[in-house]
C-alpha cells in the first residue's frame, strides 16, 4: 500500500529490510517513508518519521546520512540517545502524551 502526504511516499511493507536492524519498524529514506503494518496508521510514528524526512532534506538527504553513519560509531548508540534521533523521538512522545490526554489540565 502507497499514500503521498505532502510529498511523502509512504509505503507499507510487511517487513523493514536489511541492512536496516531488526526491531526497527519505521524507517524514512527520501523521499520514501516505509513503515510496517502495525504502526502504519500511527500518528506519532507517522510525526517521528516525516520529522526525519523534513530534516533529510534541511541537510541535502545524503548528508545526513554520513552524519547519521559516523554519530552512531562515535556515540556507539542508535535509539533515542542519537543526537538525529532525539527531536523525532521528542516529537513522538509529544504526540503519545497528548493522544494519551496527558498535559492536560484537570476540570
Ligand atoms: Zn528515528
Amino acid at each position: 500500500m502507497i499514500r503521498i502526504v505532502g510529498g511523502k511516499i509512504e509505503i507499507r511493507v510487511s517487513r523493514i529490510p536489511r541492512p536496516f536492524p531488526a526491531g526497527v519498524y519505521a524507517v524514512t529514506v527520501w523521499p520514501f517513508i516505509v513503515y510496517e503494518p502495525q504502526v502504519w496508521d500511527d500518528g506519532c510514528v507517522q510525526v517521528h518519521e516525516r520529522y526525519h524526512w523534513m530534516d533529510q532534506l534541511r541537510w541535502f538527504v545524503l548528508p545526513w546520512f554520513v552524519v547519521y553513519l559516523i554519530l552512531r560509531v562515535v556515540q556507539r548508540t542508535g535509539g533515542k540517545r542519537h543526537l538525529l534521533e532525539k527531536e523525532a523521538y521528542a516529537r513522538q512522545a509529544a504526540c503519545d502524551a497528548a493522544a494519551a490526554g496527558d498535559g492536560q489540565l484537570a476540570p
